[in-house]
């Protein structure tokens, strides 16, 4: 089959796309409550012949085809739940839930999982090897993902090679990003609690302060990125939360510390991790403080295939030969599609979906988010011309 066939098919699709991306706009719902959003999936996956298990991770739906030609699996992921937020666009299809909203563009990517599937069951005869659709639930909490490979998503048949793609509102229609190697951080969360004697507020010495501790263990703890991390390598510390006290006249007895760590080398993360302990210990014992320390993984980096990254690109290059593919890419931000590429060799794509001209292009987690449904239609045709060719060439 003619890949380029895919994309005109997509374009025939184009207004239905958009329907099934505004129905599930205007019913978001929150990390495994996604029951009428799996709900509708589940029902159209079934209706074009696919083979569905309902209720992976709960909500999640995993959706099976195989071809008459034995050949590798290719797995398909895409997120469904949406956050929560409270919707302030004006559009006609914004959500009915208050407080609830699809602001990241999960919304389009169910309609982008359907629309691929739309494409590819007609050709079931046509079909070398097989495809394994992941409709996942939770990404934005990052335990979806994880609880699918759990719960055997990677399993009967192992899928040999993975692809995912997010609508990217950092970057306009017609951009796409296509660039192999570890391209999105992984995360882990850490918590600092310091302990030290409480008191009153004008009796200092009769105390051993965690708020004058903490202070300076934050200082320090910037310092790991700017004097131990290679500045030829990357990472992030963030402290986002500070807890302590709650009185103007008292010294309390502990202080609580939160926050994010960022990497994408496993040598990174190991050298961030040891010296947020051993600061935490001896910034404690300087001021006469005992610490506690816990970190916890969230995800792991995503990190792109060089081989499937290069039939992805190719495939987009021929489908869209105006279009600006960038290959040199790495954010900060975490996304949990990791475990499933960890031991998938995969490609993660990102769709340039802002519009400026229109004002589509609040970022991701706006409560003004909308972006050019276009995207959804360059999203789509690669999907599913880039898997079709990894089953016919690989
Ligand atoms: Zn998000
Ligand atoms: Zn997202």
């Amino acid at each position: 089959m003619d890949i380029y066939s895919f994309k005109l098919k997509t374009l025939d699709m184009r207004d239905e796309i958009i329907s099934w991306r505004r129905d599930f706009h205007k019913h978001p719902e929150l990390g495994f409550q996604e029951n009428r959003t799996s709900g509708i999936v589940a029902q159209r996956m079934v209706d074009w012949g696919f083979d569905v298990q309902r209720g992976v991770a709960g909500t999640g739906i995993v959706a099976r085809m195989e071809g008459k030609r034995p050949g590798p699996t290719v797995l398909l992921r895409f997120d469904m739940d949406a956050l929560p937020i409270q919707e302030q666009t004006s559009v006609s299809y914004a959500s009915i839930h208050p407080g609830v909203m699809h602001a990241c563009g999960h919304d389009g990517h169910l309609a982008v999982g359907l629309a691929v599937a739309c494409l590819m069951y007609p050709n079931k005869d046509l079909l070398k090897g097989g495809l394994k659709f992941v409709f996942q639930p939770a990404e934005e909490v990052l335990g979806g993902a994880k609880r699918m490979v759990d719960e055997g998503v990677l399993e009967n048949p192992k899928p040999d090679f993975s692809l995912a793609a997010h609508l990217w509102n950092e970057k306009p229609l017609g951009w796409i990003g296509i660039s192999s190697g570890p391209i999105m951080a992984g995360a882990d969360t850490f918590e600092i609690v310091l302990r030290g004697k409480g008191g009153h507020g004008a009796l200092p010495s009769q105390t051993r302060d965690p708020i004058v501790a903490s202070a300076h263990l934050i200082t320090a703890l910037q310092s790991i990125i700017a004097r131990n991390v290679d500045p030829r390598e990357s990472g992030v510390i963030s402290v986002t939360q500070v807890q302590a006290g709650d009185a103007y006249n008292i010294i309390p007895e502990k202080a609580l510390l939160r926050g994010t760590i960022r990497t994408f080398e496993l040598n990174v993360r190991q050298l961030i991790l040891e010296r947020i302990k051993t600061i935490a210990v001896e910034i404690a014992a300087a001021f006469e403080c005992e610490s506690e320390v816990k970190i916890l993984r969230v995800a792991p980096p995503v990190v792109n295939d060089e081989k499937i990254t290069g039939i992805a690109r190719n495939v987009a290059q021929e489908l869209f030969p105006q279009a600006i593919i960038a290959s040199e890419i790495m954010s900060m931000v975490s996304e949990d599609m990791a475990y499933m590429m960890d031991v998938t060799p995969g490609c993660y794509l990102l769709i340039g979906s802002n519009d400026p001209e229109r004002r589509l292009d609040a970022p991701h987690h706006s409560p003004f988010f909308n972006f050019n449904e276009d995207a959804l239609t360059y999203s789509t045709a690669i999907l599913a011309a880039t898997a079709w060719t990894i089953l016919e060439t690989l």
